[in-house]
């Protein structure tokens, strides 16, 4: 995520969505607002003019993924939710291993 200076806003959502939305952000171990931001970074990074790798890099830096268990560099991840309830991403190869060890609950996406 960008270092660049942050300002506030005030967004107003349906209570019940917002609920839903914390424990979401909660689960996945991240605010709110960052949530949030990466969402409304990539919704403008897609509806900006010129290249889409470009696009995102504006926003993001280097747009490759830090696979969770190796450590090794991809340019995306399966998102896993595990057993535990934490959800991270991890590489094909330490995807295949940790569903051997039984500790993957599901896929959820790709990241
Ligand atoms: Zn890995």
């Amino acid at each position: 995520m960008s270092t660049k200076m942050k300002i506030r806003t005030t967004i107003y959502l349906d209570s019940a969505i917002q609920k839903e939305f914390r424990k979401v952000c909660d689960r996945e171990g991240v605010s709110m607002s960052q949530k949030v931001e990466s969402m409304i970074a990539r919704h403008v990074a897609v509806h900006m003019k010129g290249n889409p790798q470009l696009r995102l890099e504006t926003f993001f830096g280097d747009v490759e993924k830090k696979c969770f268990r190796c450590e090794g560099i991809y340019p995306s991840l399966h998102k896993v939710e595990f057993i535990s309830g934490l959800i991270k991403g991890v590489c094909s190869e330490c995807l295949k291993t940790d569903r051997e060890r039984g500790v993957v609950k599901r896929v959820c996406g790709v990241l």
